[in-house]
């Protein structure tokens, strides 16, 4: 017989312990509210592989991890609860709102889904048996593994310029492959980028086959405009290729944009009384650090307003 799961009672349940999430559960506590952040993977969301926050008002320079750091110190100081469960997806049983995770279920008033978004994979053959035997989604994490040797970077946005300027540094030589020839990234970081030796442009190119026995030793990119293709000794490949929300489980209660996006406008709130979304995983135009902690505040006041006194 399935073992019965446990009942926790609480104010708010946060989906996610990004920064959205982080920051929700700092102003629901300054409320005076109960808020249990329930996060599958680590604390801080995608933040934590920055090396270098350069555009967060009031730090000229602080690593993606030390941030992330503060930020979760500051919610569990001031009373936040935070636990690794994932959630499963939530139910509505008249006024209340219930979060399902494999032990547990959250009795609570409100929730906010702050579920940020993971790594778009490439969708290539052998991607997935390749994945840390030399094909990696965190230059940061695993850039140190390929030190000395060459490595590609795939992507045009910020994340790709940044892992590029970090394997550069410690890598003999970096491939950067792009399907176009404008960057979506900042034009400074790709100016910086032309300026380094060992940093060589691939552009108008995808990559389109993973070469390698038990560990990727090459990969093949194909110049979309002309056919032409070009094999590229690599010990690493790092694919910087965005991001994608991943809300699936949380279908029937808040409406999907059809990339996947929580239907969510400024004021945070879902089509559900109660159910409110903060960060990447809403349907926005700019994602950042500074509008995911935005998003935050103006979830938890919503939803602390919505539990009432
Ligand atoms: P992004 O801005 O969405 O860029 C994704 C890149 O991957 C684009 O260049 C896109 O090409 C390419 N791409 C998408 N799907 C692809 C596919 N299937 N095959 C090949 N290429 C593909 O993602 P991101 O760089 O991860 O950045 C996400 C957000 O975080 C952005 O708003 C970014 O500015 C922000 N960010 C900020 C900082 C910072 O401020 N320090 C650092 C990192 C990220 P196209 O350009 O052709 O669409």
């Amino acid at each position: 017989m399935a073992e019965e799961k446990k009942q926790v009672t609480t104010d708010l349940v946060i989906i996610g312990g990004g920064i959205a999430g982080l920051t929700a559960a700092i102003y629901a506590v300054r409320a005076g509210k109960q808020a249990m952040i329930l996060e599958a993977k680590a604390y801080g969301g995608q933040i934590v592989n920055t090396p270098d926050i350069e555009n967060y008002p009031g730090f000229a320079h602080i690593s993606g991890f030390d941030f992330a750091t503060g930020l979760y110190q500051q919610a569990i100081d001031l009373g936040a609860k935070f636990r690794y469960e994932r959630a499963l997806g939530i139910r509505s049983e008249g006024e209340e709102r219930i979060v399902e995770t494999r032990k547990r279920e959250y009795h609570c008033k409100a929730v906010i889904l702050a579920t940020g978004a993971k790594n778009r994979m490439l969708g290539i053959d052998r991607e997935e048996e390749l994945t840390g035997k030399g094909v990696s989604y965190c230059a940061t994490c695993d850039g140190s593994f390929f030190k000395g040797q060459d490595v590609a970077v795939n992507g045009g946005g910020n994340t790709a310029l940044e892992d590029a300027a970090y394997l550069a540094e410690i890598c003999n030589k970096v491939y950067l492959i792009h399907r176009r020839d404008q960057f979506r990234g900042d034009e400074a970081d790709v100016e910086k980028l032309r300026q380094k030796a060992n940093v060589e442009f691939v552009l108008n190119s995808n990559v389109t086959k993973l070469i390698g026995e038990d560990k990727l030793t090459a990969v093949e990119v194909t110049n979309k405009l002309t056919g032409e293709k070009r094999e590229l000794s690599v010990a690493g490949l790092f694919v910087a290729i965005g991001q994608e929300p991943d809300n699936q489980a949380f279908a029937n209660e808040v409406d999907l944009a059809p990339a996947g996006y929580i239907e969510a406008g400024e004021d945070c709130a879902t089509k559900t009384p109660g159910i409110f979304t903060a960060g990447d995983c809403r349907t926005k135009t700019v994602r950042q650090l500074t509008t995911a902690a935005a998003d935050g505040a103006v979830a938890a006041l919503a939803a602390c307003k919505y539990i009432g006194a």
